[in-house]
């Protein structure tokens, strides 16, 4: 059997799971999608976003990146956003990073990962440069890491409210929430470390004022 038919073959196994436990399962989906919540996470194979938070599909709308980097130039980012926020109506949106982060570690390391990978990991070391007094204090290199993967959460979160997409839904319906989690390799579970509520005045700079 070739390592992808194990794939297959779970699916067919987990798709007759779940018809046993719940024969309208499918039917309800198909008809259906109203999560609310958008997960912006690491692409990291290890943090799942349905396993680690037991919700099932057709909860969670789910967008990941190396590194979960909110980029504002980012269209395939801004247009999950635009689809969460003002067509699937979310009530939440989350910035999950992870301690251990291995993007996090190449960003801080002076490896060239050539052009494609150098030039995302740049935003987080840009994120370093904005707390550089609050990490070079650091003196163990996994806490410091530890500390940007939390800092690059908070950056990630402020970088969405700068947003039009956010703010004019703020605005206008009082929605959505952001939150900034960090999610624990070691013992799975995730941390809460950054808040924004639906209308949080940031940096005037960064507002607008003809939404
Ligand atoms: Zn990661």
């Amino acid at each position: 059997m070739k390592t992808y038919d194990v794939l297959l073959k779970g699916n067919k196994l987990w798709a007759s799971q779940k018809l046993l436990e719940d024969p309208g399962f499918f039917d309800r989906l198909l008809h259906l999608q109203t999560p609310e919540f958008l997960w912006i996470g690491c692409s990291d194979s290890r943090v799942p976003a349905n396993q680690i938070t037991g919700t099932d599909p057709g909860e969670i709308f789910v967008h990941r990146n190396i590194a979960n980097v909110v980029v504002n130039t980012d269209v395939n980012l801004l247009s999950v956003l635009d689809y969460a926020v003002n067509h699937l109506k979310v009530k939440h949106v989350i910035v999950c990073g992870h301690y251990g982060c291995g993007g996090i570690k190449a960003a801080v390391a002076k490896t060239d990962y050539k052009p494609v990978l150098n030039m995302w990991l740049r935003n987080i070391k840009d994120v370093y440069r904005l707390h550089r007094d609050e990490l070079d204090k650091m003196e163990d290199d996994e806490l410091r890491c530890d500390k940007l993967v939390e800092l690059n959460v908070r950056e990630g979160v402020m970088n969405l409210a700068k947003t039009s997409i956010i703010q004019r839904a703020w605005q206008n319906e009082q929605r959505p929430d952001l939150h900034g989690w960090v999610y624990g390799l070691k013992d799975g579970i995730i941390k809460p470390v950054f808040e924004m509520n639906s209308g949080t005045h940031i940096d005037p700079l960064y507002e607008y004022d003809n939404l």
